[in-house]
């Protein structure tokens, strides 16, 4: 008998998104499911950015970074608007390296793998125009990489997937797997947000849970390659705070990791850490030790800024899935690498990076060959399907919302943002949000963006989710309730 589908895929996070979107687009007959809300894990909580992994070539993975670069430059050219480049000037201080002459042969290599000259030196005298206020001893390096809206890019990579066909479930729980009589695994039970429990049979399933990969794996009775979850936290303040019209990036003075802050969608982020993360039950949220450590941060780069708690508008941390080398090292030493993994039908993918999600989603594929043989090698060299630019709609919307920016990009804008009314009306419409989370943190950003995490937009917001989704006064209140208390718990400033 024919199954419900050929693949199913666990996890609505890039991976899985990336997943869902390569099978799709050879033809498989693909159900996603996540348990909670698409790109709810690290793929909305990382720090944006589109890299070809600089400090990779440091540890000698130069085959990772020339695939970051590769990626990189492929993500730049199919998404403009979503995909945007920036220029880093990177800050060269005693006693931390790399130092000046290091960095320029890796930024060489850098400019040779991207095949575009970006590196370029600036002096100390050069510093007060460029960067004003930062502190440097002895100039800084100068080159390009990119960054993006992790969640809008995961969304729009799904919107790809589910033009060519592909089934999409969040807030749907696995909660069994079933085998055949090989004991393959040919189906799934899956709980959905009604709480209905329904069986689905398929050829092969793919998890790209994040870290949460143990948990399919327990239900597999499979024992994957172990992870260990490293959560990185970040901050963001207003702009005119620490008014930066470039990244600036530079070797922490305590440690020696490299930390950056930059302008993004008007407002400042500052990152990253990168910490042990052993419970994976509870949202992770900033530490008040890590907001210490970013605040010393900029107060090395930034010593006249001043920057200080009060100045930060929110918070949050998102987990790693990085594969655990079992060695005794620190967490930024751990390598950045995928893993895939197959056994009885299941393949698990995990680690590596938004960045790389195409390459991530090919190699989840290969493994998954001996369950669809009848699976087509990729034809296609780009990383999305191409769509005709729509008329008259201005990139930043093109990028997000590929064919559908006509539909999207309408209505005004709402006022401190570059989001328009019209994008949050199509997402209640034809997003899949359950949840004021879904709407404000993930379709939008508005939620990070606005002070007081958007808590004033609300009242204008309840009549077009009563309208759009049904709701009843009493479920906008809960709604609006457990949002706040969310936000507060997650996204805000530690005492
Ligand atoms: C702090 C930080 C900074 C980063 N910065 C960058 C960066 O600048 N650039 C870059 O390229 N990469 C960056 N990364 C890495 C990148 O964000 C991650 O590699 C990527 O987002 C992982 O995507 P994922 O889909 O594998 O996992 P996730 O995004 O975590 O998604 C996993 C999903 O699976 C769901 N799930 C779990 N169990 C189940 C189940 N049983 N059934 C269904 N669904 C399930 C979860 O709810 C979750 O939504 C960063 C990561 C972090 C944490």
């Amino acid at each position: 008998m024919k199954p419900d589908c050929d693949l199913l895929v666990l996890g609505g996070g890039i991976s899985g998104a990336g997943v869902a979107l390569e099978a799709a687009r050879r033809g498989l007959r693909v159900t996603l499911v996540e348990a909670r809300d698409y790109a709810w894990g690290a793929s909305s909580r990382s720090s944006k950015l589109v890299h070809g992994g600089l400090r990779y070539l440091q540890s000698g993975a130069l085959h990772l970074t020339r695939e970051s670069v590769q990626e990189r430059e492929a993500l730049l050219r199919e998404l403009p608007g979503l995909v945007e480049r920036i220029g880093f000037v990177m800050a060269h201080r005693r006693p931390f390296g790399p130092g000046r002459r290091t960095m320029q042969i890796g930024l060489r290599l850098y400019d040779h793998l991207a095949g575009r000259r970006a590196r370029g030196w600036a002096s100390n005298a050069d510093i007060p125009w460029l960067v004003p206020g930062l502190a440097t001893d002895d100039g800084a390096s100068l080159y390009e990489d990119a960054t993006t809206d992790d969640a809008r890019l995961t969304l729009r990579v799904l919107q790809e997937a589910r033009s060519l066909g592909a089934e999409l479930h969040n807030h749907t729980t696995l909660t069994a797997l079933q085998r055949d009589a090989r004991g393959q695994i040919r189906g799934a039970t899956l709980r959905g947000p009604d709480g209905f429990e329904r069986s689905l049979a398929c050829r092969c399933i793919v998890s790209a849970s994040g870290p949460w990969l143990g948990t399919v794996a327990t239900l597999a009775g499979a024992a994957p390659p172990r992870l260990r979850p490293l959560r990185g936290s970040h901050l963001l303040l207003p702009l005119w705070r620490l008014p930066l019209a470039r990244a600036v990036a530079w070797r922490h003075p305590e440690d020696g990791r490299p930390v950056f802050a930059y302008p993004w969608q008007g407002r400042l982020i500052v990152g990253t850490t990168d910490l042990d993360h052993p419970d994976l039950g509870t949202e992770p949220r900033i530490q008040p030790e890590e907001l210490r450590y970013l605040l010393a941060a900029l107060a090395h780069s930034f010593p006249r800024a001043g920057v200080s708690a009060a100045d930060v508008q929110c918070t949050w941390a998102g987990v790693r899935p990085v594969i655990a080398s079992d060695q005794p090292m620190a967490p930024s030493q751990e390598s950045r690498e995928h893993l895939v993994w197959a056994q009885d039908g299941l393949v698990a993918l995990a680690g590596g990076k938004l960045t790389t999600f195409r390459r991530m989603a090919q190699a989840a594929l290969a493994a998954a060959r001996p369950w669809l043989p009848a699976l087509p090698l990729p034809v296609h060299h780009d990383i999305l399907p191409a769509h005709a630019p729509v008329a008259g709609v201005p990139l930043r919307w093109q990028g997000r919302w590929g064919a559908l920016a006509g539909q999207a990009a309408r209505g005004a804008l709402i006022p401190g943002t570059t989001t328009r009314w019209g994008e949050l009306r199509h997402s209640l419409l034809h997003e899949q949000v359950r949840h004021l989370d879904d709407l404000l943190l993930r379709r939008s950003r508005l939620g990070l963006l606005m002070p007081g995490f958007a808590a004033d937009l609300l009242p204008a917001l309840q009549p077009l989710c009563q309208e759009t989704l049904g709701w009843s006064a009493e479920h906008f209140r809960q709604e609006r309730d457990r949002y706040l208390d969310r936000m507060t718990t997650t996204h805000g400033v530690p005492a």
